[in-house]
């Protein structure tokens, strides 16, 4: 993978390049165009990752962030901007601190949350949601019942992190420990996170998060009726069925 354009001085102007694919990059041009073709195409999947969080109801307006790292670098979405508007122009960029080293926004107040999971596992993207059906069991138990075997895809049953304010080191904090072995959690009175190798792994696993949610709000809604659950060596023997699920290459 090359490596991926980085600015000092001004952002927006790396932003642009990393948009557009311009700019005199001097002995090193091959190089640095085909890194910045790579954060440029990453840009426009993060977009379209944030577009989809829209469009398939996971989120209203921007309540909700994506990202994605290529090397040291995390692309985000900005703060409070409709995701509808974001242009190539608009890339926004991290270092693993958080430091900004690409664009002119303010990234994602849910900062140290994608961070944090860059940190600590192997993921390359991050998709964070205020889904309703999910959020709804954030407020009623400490884990999600085992009600479908699709926990395994998520690494077991499902955590709820407890609360902490949005944006905050103690959010974080909830996140990781509840994030334990898992690749993706609740989080208490506020929403969803889920990680994965690719952007696409990412959005998937937040909406089976958000099904499977829903499944159980369904299920245990049905008076006078308790949904019957999967034992724990029903969900490990399903994520070692999972392994093989799907089409061999
Ligand atoms: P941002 O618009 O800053 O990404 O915040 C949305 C959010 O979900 C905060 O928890
Ligand atoms: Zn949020």
């Amino acid at each position: 993978m090359a490596e991926p354009l980085r600015n000092t001085d001004d952002g927006h102007q790396a932003g642009n390049q990393a948009g557009q694919q311009s700019g005199d990059q001097g002995g090193n041009r091959t190089g640095q165009q085909a890194g910045n073709q790579d954060v440029a195409r990453l840009w426009a999947d993060v977009v379209a990752t944030a577009r989809r969080t829209v469009a398939d109801g996971l989120v209203v307006g921007t309540s909700g962030n994506v990202s994605a790292r290529i090397g040291d670098l995390v692309l985000v979405t900005p703060s409070g901007v409709p995701y509808d508007r974001l242009t190539p122009a608009d890339v926004t960029g991290v270092d693993l601190t958080g430091r900004r080293v690409l664009g002119t926004l303010v990234p994602t107040s849910e900062l140290p949350m994608h961070l944090a999971v860059y940190r600590t596992t192997d993921a390359r993207a991050v998709v964070h949601t205020h889904a309703v059906h999910a959020t709804a069991v954030s407020t009623l138990v400490p884990e999600l019942p085992t009600v479908h075997y699709m926990a395994a895809a998520l690494g077991g049953p499902v955590r709820v992190a407890p609360y902490a304010a949005y944006g905050t080191d103690e959010l974080a904090e909830n996140m990781l420990r509840a994030l334990a072995g898992r690749s993706g959690c609740l989080l208490q009175n506020h929403g969803t996170i889920t990680y994965g190798a690719t952007l696409d792994q990412a959005y998937d696993r937040t909406a089976q998060l958000e099904w499977m949610c829903r499944l159980w709000l369904t299920a245990s809604s049905v008076p006078g009726l308790t949904p019957s659950l999967l034992t724990e060596a029903q969900v490990t023997e399903a994520g070692e069925r999972l392994k093989g699920y799907g089409q061999r290459r």
